[in-house]
């Protein structure tokens, strides 16, 4: 007999819609089948849909800034992000330059997240690692990790990667099966003036700073044939000058990775009167660009929210420099770009992040062995006032929802229900390895 069976649900399966049921047993998908067969629990989502668990392959927990760390840690991160539907997060090891530093990042890392709600994997990420390369990817592929992350800018506090050592990471990684992620800006075309305050944003760190940066490393990528995957897309014009120049590559191996938050706010968010607590980098754009954005939907891979969340204190300054950037987004991410684009950011959140971040077929989709990781959404106009995470403000307050998340499960084990959080232990999904 079965564990659970979820019946009369409209199931995202095979890549849409469809009446079916589906049988969990000891943690896995056991069955999807049109067919009833007996379970010790019959769910009854009528009128619901069943979709996979969300994967965010964007978040930064408990990260450690010179003066600051983030709000949510890895406990009231993956409980807000639970409330969303989501059920695997991939966060990041402080940056390192060598192979030994990296063994440290891990089990730091590992310490810090072990109070998860929900699964979690791990990017490793490079400073500026001159001759460590090799040593570096080696001992990230042994430790389950397939996917590491370089900045192309924040030279000033020593984070930079430059191109050699990014061509060689995307050489070996046609070779070692990973991914190399890239935050993507031009260095050269950021400036951070002691006088720019935080509405200044837009110029200290202009649009063309990633358009001409991510051009480059296209242009890398192309020559390689390496893996890249861009986070954080901010820009349509950015998307535009890939699409025009780099059709043959982005989707294959130039994959876009964008966040919710460039999709519902403009930079002229930035002159209202709580306009601090919009700044991240890189930053919210002009209308015109959300706008283009918008109509490339269909060019973004995947969905990030690079969560990154303070209070309204951490955010109290001014002067540009001093400003923390990032903000909360992991619980609303589903509800927001549902919201705004329907079915099609589906696999954009699921399926496509567990084939480029190598979850796949363990996670992000329902079908037969896989994880029995689901959420049941409930379609009725609504809309966003509050959050489930540590910082004292919503950024989407009064945005627009067509749906609320009424169930999260994990493994097989209910997480959420009927409004309440239920305890469960997060695992470590070591990538790569085939189960
Ligand atoms: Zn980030």
């Amino acid at each position: 007999m079965y564990d659970i069976v979820l019946i009369n649900g409209n199931v995202f399966y095979e890549g849409l819609f469809q009446k079916i049921n589906v049988y969990v047993e000891a943690g896995k998908i056991a069955l999807v089948s049109i067919d009833l067969y007996p379970a010790k629990e019959v769910i009854d989502c009528e009128g619901n849909l069943v979709i996979p668990g969300i994967i965010d392959p964007h978040t930064h927990f408990k990260l450690a800034l010179p003066n600051i760390t983030s709000r949510d840690d890895f406990s009231q991160g993956t409980i807000s992000a639970a409330y969303g539907g989501v059920t695997t997060i991939i966060d990041f090891l402080a940056p390192v330059n060598n192979e030994s530093d990296l063994l440290v990042a891990f089990n730091t890392r590992l310490a810090d997240a072990k109070p998860s709600l929900i699964d979690y994997a791990f990017h490793a990420c490079v400073m500026n690692p001159r001759n460590q390369v090799e040593g570096i990817t080696k001992k990230m592929l042994e430790l389950g990790m397939n996917t590491v992350k370089l900045f192309t800018t924040y030279s000033d506090s020593g984070r930079r990667t430059y191109d050699n050592e990014i061509k060689e990471l995307l050489e070996l990684s046609k070779y070692h099966q990973f991914t190399v992620l890239a935050h993507i800006e031009n260095d050269d075309l950021i400036t951070l003036s002691d006088e720019y305050t935080y509405r200044d944003l837009p110029i200290s760190r202009p649009t063309i700073s990633e358009t001409s940066e991510a051009l480059k490393l296209a242009q890398y990528a192309k020559e390689t044939g390496g893996n890249l995957y861009m986070v954080h897309l901010s820009s349509g014009n950015t998307l535009a000058e890939l699409k025009e120049k780099f059709n043959d590559i982005i989707h294959q191996n130039f994959i876009i990775e964008s966040c919710p938050h460039y999709f519902v706010f403009d930079n002229s968010i930035l002159d209202r009167e709580d306009g601090n607590l919009y700044t991240m980098a890189p930053p919210l754009r002009s209308k015109m660009e959300v706008g283009l954005l918008h109509s490339l939907i269909d060019d973004v891979d995947t969905i990030g929210t690079d969560h990154c969340s303070f209070n309204k204190v951490d955010k109290d300054y001014t002067q540009l420099k001093k400003m923390p950037l990032g903000i909360a987004g992991i619980e609303h991410s589903f509800s927001i770009m549902y919201s705004l684009f329907g079915d099609k950011v589906i696999p954009k959140m699921t399926e496509n992040v567990a084939r480029h971040h190598r979850l796949y077929p363990k996670k992000g989709i329902i079908q037969q062995n896989s994880d029995a990781d689901l959420f049941v959404y409930q379609l009725k106009d609504g809309e966003i006032t509050h959050h489930h995470g540590m910082t004292d403000h919503e950024i989407y307050q009064g945005f627009k929802v067509k749906g609320e998340v009424i169930m999260t499960m994990s493994r097989g084990k209910f997480i959420y229900r009927n409004g309440k959080i239920i305890p469960h232990q997060g695992h470590y999904i070591k990538r790569g390895e085939t189960e």
